[in-house]
């Protein structure tokens, strides 16, 4: 099947095109997109490496189509022609087609089996059927009748002729022809078009139809754009003729397909108007929204009003005191902040959203205007806070960027959470009677978060978007979400049955019962679906010629241990015990450590749990430890460095890891290791808690394995040195990338610079790998790199021994694991080493994926 590709400066506009087009032919057709650049200043305009994706992504041997808007459009995308290879380069075209219309017409075209050429006559006269539906310049007389196709700029080879040419050979068959009347209400208008035609490509016949009424020529049936040119409404009446061995068949199908009015509901239309006056909503209750987070659900209506405090604006005669009680409001504010990221059942990463909202109450853009609207206007907290709040909100929700726009929302969500403090009321719990579909306004991270997924077995809101931060709790915690439906959805009763789909983005108000019967196929098909995908994560990571690879979980939180288990990780490959050290006043005791890291380990059991030490400092700031603001905090005391500047806190740590390590798998990693001094003091200062508790008769682990973070550049250049001094490196290429680069990790704007499949990254795990093995010393990677599917191939080719990444990611890197060869794993990895640009690793790492995927394993490639 021929592939398209839309290219827009506008990523909205082109993925609204493909979602026009594939809704045409219901999924069937390959159609990929690319739209807008990665600049967060302005999003406007096309990017030649993802144009080169979007082709690579949906090219077959039957070619792809590429339809572009304008100017630099134009220019990406015969660029992006330059990096494929040369065989594939002569299928691939691009058409000067009206992008909407062209696109549409292709995919309908391509759909129905046509060959390269067709589709492409099919986009190019999309113009002329619009023209001439509109009575303007183009007609049927323009366009083209004769069914023989050649183009222009075509290659000689690829000029052929159509498969249904018109009759010359069975002239003798007679020609069949039926008279319908069009009832449904908009006639043949895209939609069903797209269906006829679809319809009658299915057959070998000639078929060909004109509109009576209109007394139009014929025109081909199998054609979108010269069916949409007829012009059919209505009451219109059309005669379709065929010609052919299944010509019979072939006029009871289109037969069918009109008096079935194309599958639209004319009851449902005709009573559309007094259906609006309704609380349910039209089309047999169906709404459509933004999907947020996959699955089915199939349950009563929740309503949720969250309860939003109203502030009143009073003077103040002591405003020190009122200063005072505006900042217990924000320390209590912190420390609930504090327990959700712990106790809720996310992970860590997903947890790090209300890292933000931390920041947030410690941001003195916030916490300063407040101060003066107390001391010089002597406003009440209340007022000052919510007058700052608002302004903020506002303009969060003026920037363009719409990722951005979403952030607004935790910004609502914070101050609400201060003024309940403010005000003396706590939370409102979610206390649902029966399992229901939770129904509101919009969800704030803090209720997401706290969900239960038993009881809220879905969420539908009127507002949101799927990159908002609730909608990424959703997903993670596995409850389906619509977000952006109309607010009528606020209208339905508490109790009242309704059903989403938050793949497709659909609810269904009391939802008829073939509705019911089809969604609950689809849930349990979901459902067994997550099962499998779990039971298969239970399985080693082994590649198709027998190379396994350990797959271990980050974590920062007691819970995420067994989460992490149940997502198939076959140990801990980071604990950050930076979550022991928050939301508290004093540094933690060696006792209240023990408990944490025993409560990991039993549940671990004897499966590797390796702790790193306390890595305070760069962007985790922990102000009880005296670590003063700086101005380079990334380059500054962090990590193992501020560890040997504070042996006692550092040396109570090291005590309460071997205390947890009899029994157990534990092993101590170290962060930020620059130079071998450090990892040298760092062993003798665990080497004296280790005679400490000799001496006490206290049990450790004496063999417990010591390893180091490999995520400063210096440590790369001298990993031999290293690996001389201890068990094991594990690569930590957040920190890694932002060094060798020079690009903050926090920083939006360099974001794209601290891609961490730079190949100058890649090349330093390379070396990483070789010092390690060299070494004889086993090496991981636990930085996010591990959990992005591109950068699965380039890991195992350079010879990774254990991936350790976010518990959710699991699955999807073991099945990967196992679908690869080494040889192919280290044929991309020698590839992306010698690229010269992040962009074009991804770009070939896509590339060669698909090429895999598409390769069917052998009996030859096992053992
Ligand atoms: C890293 O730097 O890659 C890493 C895993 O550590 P953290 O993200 O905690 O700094
Ligand atoms: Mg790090």
């Amino acid at each position: 099947m021929v592939g398209i590709v839309i290219v827009s400066h506008s990523r909205q506009l082109a993925e609204g095109i493909r979602e026009l087009a594939a809704q045409m032919v219901q999924g069937k057709v390959p159609l990929a997109i690319a739209g807008g650049i990665d600049d967060p200043e302005n999003r406007l305009g096309t990017d030649t490496m993802q144009v080169y994706q979007a082709i690579a992504s949906v090219y077959s041997e039957d070619g792809v189509v590429v339809l572009m808007d304008l100017g630099s459009a134009l220019m990406s995308a015969e660029m992006a022609l330059e990096f494929l290879p040369e065989e594939q380069r002569y299928r691939v075209y691009l058409c000067e087609a009206p992008l909407v219309e062209g696109a549409i017409a292709a995919a309908v075209a391509s759909a129905a089996e046509n060959n390269i050429e067709q589709v492409i006559a099919e986009a190019r006269g999309a113009l002329a059927a619009k023209a001439a539906q509109l009575g303007g310049g183009a007609n049927l007389t323009d366009y083209p009748k004769n069914t023989t196709l050649h183009f222009l700029n075509l290659p000689e080879q690829l000029s052929v002729s159509s498969s249904k040419e018109q009759p010359t050979t069975n002239e003798e068959q007679q020609t069949k022809e039926i008279r319908l009347t069009i009832r449904n209400q908009l006639g043949l208008h895209a939609r069903p078009a797209a269906k006829f035609v679809a319809t009658a490509a299915r057959f070998q016949s000639q078929i060909r139809v004109r509109n009576l009424t209109r007394d139009s020529e014929a025109v081909r049936a199998d054609s979108i754009n010269q069916v949409a040119i007829l012009g059919v409404r209505q009451g219109h009446e059309i005669a379709i003729a065929a010609q052919g061995e299944d010509a019979d068949g072939a006029l009871a199908a289109l037969q069918v397909l009109v008096e079935a009015n194309f599958g639209e509901d004319d009851a449902v239309l005709k009573s559309r108007s007094a259906a609006q006056t309704e609380a349910t909503p039209p089309f047999k209750g169906e709404l459509s929204g933004i999907p947020a987070s996959p699955g089915v659900a199939i349950a009563p209506v929740f309503l949720y009003h969250p309860t939003s405090i109203q502030v009143q604006e009073y003077y103040v005669e002591d405003a020190e005191a009122e200063w005072q009680r505006f900042q217990a409001a924000v320390q209590t504010a912190q420390q609930e902040i504090q327990a959700l990221r712990q106790t809720t059942q996310i992970s860590e990463n997903e947890a790090a959203i209300f890292d933000a909202h931390l920041l947030f109450l410690a941001d003195p853009a916030l916490i300063d205007p407040v101060r003066q609207h107390i001391f010089e206007q002597r406003q009440n907290a209340e007022f000052a806070w919510q007058t700052v709040i608002d302004e903020l909100v506002a303009a969060y929700r003026k920037l363009e960027d719409a990722y951005m726009q979403q952030r607004a929302n935790d910004v609502v969500d914070v101050g609400q959470r201060v003024l309940r403090s403010l005000v003396g009321i706590t939370l409102n719990t979610l206390d649902l009677p029966q399992p229901s579909i939770l129904v509101a306004t919009e969800l704030t991270p803090s209720d997401t978060a706290q969900l239960d997924p038993t009881k809220v077995l879905g969420i539908c809101t009127t507002l949101g978007s799927a990159t908002s931060h609730s909608a990424i709790l959703a997903r993670t915690l596995g409850i389906p979400a619509v977000v952006g439906v109309k607010p009528e959805a606020l209208n339905w009763n508490n109790g009242t049955l309704i059903a989403l789909d938050g793949e497709i983005g659909k609810v269904w108000v009391k939802p008829q019962p073939d509705t019911i019967a089809a969604l609950q196929a689809k849930r349990e098909a979901w459902q067994a679906g997550q099962q499998q995908a779990l039971a298969k994560a239970q399985a080693p990571a082994v590649t198709r010629d027998g190379r396994q690879v350990n797959v271990c979980a980050n974590i920062g939180r007691i819970t995420d241990a067994q989460l992490a288990l149940e997502y198939g990780a076959e140990g801990v490959g980071l604990l950050r015990t930076e979550f022991i050290y928050l939301d508290r006043t004093t540094a933690p005791t060696e006792e209240e450590q023990l408990a944490v890291y025993q409560a990991i380990a039993q549940t671990l059991d004897t499966r590797p749990l390796i702790i790193r030490t306390l890595d305070v400092g760069g962007d985790k700031p922990l102000p009880y430890l005296g670590l003063p603001p700086e101005t380079n905090s990334f380059l500054g005391w962090r990590g193992i460095r501020f560890c040997l500047d504070q042996p006692d806190i550092f040396k109570t740590q090291l005590r309460a890891i071997l205390r947890a390590s009899p029994g157990h798998q534990i092993k101590v990693m170290f962060p930020m290791i620059a130079t071998v001094a450090e990892v040298q003091r760092a062993k003798a200062i665990l080497a004296k808690a280790q005679t400490e508790l000799r001496q006490t008769g206290i049990a450790f682990d004496q063999a417990m394995e010591v390893g180091i973070m490999v995520e400063v550049p210096s440590a790369v250049a001298i990993a031999d040195q290293l690996a001389a001094e201890v068990d094991f490196f594990s690569i930590g290429t957040n920190d890694l990338t932002q060094y060798i680069m020079a690009a903050d990790r926090t920083n939006p704007r360099v974001a794209k610079l601290a891609d961490a499949l730079h190949p100058s990254v890649v090349r330093m795990i390379h070396q990483t790998v070789q010092a390690a093995h060299k070494a004889d010393i086993w090496v991981g990677l636990c930085g996010e790199l591990a959990a992005d599917p591109l950068a699965t191939p380039i890991l195992l080719g350079l010879g990774l021994d254990e991936f350790s990444l976010s518990f959710q990611a699991i699955p999807a890197l073991k099945q990967a694991i196992n679908q690869l060869t080494v040889a192919e794993a280290e044929a991309i990895a020698q590839a992306a080493m010698k690229l010269d640009d992040a962009a074009k690793v991804r770009a070939s790492v896509s590339a060669l994926q698909k090429k895999t995927r598409e390769r069917k394993p052998t009996s030859s490639d096992v053992g």
